[in-house]
């Protein structure tokens, strides 16, 4: 299907990026990506795919929206204290590309329930603050062989990786099992710069561009500005990737 006249109005100051162009926009627009977490880091996650026009967001969070979020999750507002974020999410996305479909998912994600809200989507991003959520969305991601872009902040540092098992390193490869030690202390600002490129890695990914950042997890320390690389490598005995 050709762009209509109104998406190429929106997506104007993109459709010229080259390696972009009207058939990666359409491309996109046939795309569903399940963001689990609709916090710090689903706020640019969401936006951003909302903005470039992803054509299906499947938002998953099961927390209502509290003052103590608002220094960093700029979906939510004091207006929305004590409804649940994937409606507030919802409702801000809508207001910012009434052309996508948005489907909330008041839930928290479990091993039990984590392939049923997952459901079709073609990327996963980890926008989640916890471990167990983590480890779940990673079972799905090595069942069904699907990319997932994962993401954590604290304070002024984030981290960020593309897994595509079996191609690459599963999350469970390089993260521990085990029970966060909450809350973790945040800028809005972390989220923001970790958020974004999570969102730039899946819209790479999904025009067809792949991501930079196959085989390796990227460390960014925003006190002094510097990035870091380091390579992952799948371990033979992962409990979840290591006998496929
Ligand atoms: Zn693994």
């Amino acid at each position: 299907m050709p762009l209509s006249d109104d998406e190429k109005l929106r997506y104007a100051r993109q459709l010229g990026i080259p390696s972009w162009g009207e058939e990666a926009q359409a491309r996109l627009g046939k795309a569903t990506v399940f963001v689990a977490g609709a916090g710090g880091l689903g706020a640019p996650v969401l936006l951003y795919l909302a903005a470039a026009g992803v054509g299906h967001l499947r938002i998953c969070d099961h927390d209502r929206v509290e003052m103590t979020n608002l220094n960093r999750q700029l979906l939510h507002n004091v207006e929305r204290l004590g409804q649940p974020k994937v409606v507030s999410a919802a409702r801000t996305v809508a207001a910012l590309n009434p052309d996508i479909r948005v489907t909330p998912l008041d839930q928290s994600l479990t091993p039990e329930n984590s392939e049923e809200l997952i459901g079709d989507a073609d990327l996963l991003i980890d926008c989640l603050d916890n471990l167990p959520a983590r480890h779940a969305l990673n079972r799905v991601a090595v069942r069904k062989g699907l990319p997932l872009v994962h993401g954590g902040i604290a304070g002024y540092q984030g981290q960020l990786a593309f897994l595509h098992p079996p191609h690459t390193a599963c999350l469970a490869c390089i993260l521990p099992a085990g029970i966060d030690a909450e809350p973790v202390m945040v800028l809005g600002a972390t989220a923001g710069v970790i958020g974004s490129m999570q969102a730039l890695e899946g819209l790479k990914y999904l025009i067809g561009m792949g991501s930079s950042l196959l085989e390796c997890m990227l460390f960014w320390d925003g006190r002094h500005q510097r990035f870091d690389h380091i390579r992952l490598r799948r371990s033979r005995h992962c409990r979840v990737c290591g006998g496929s």
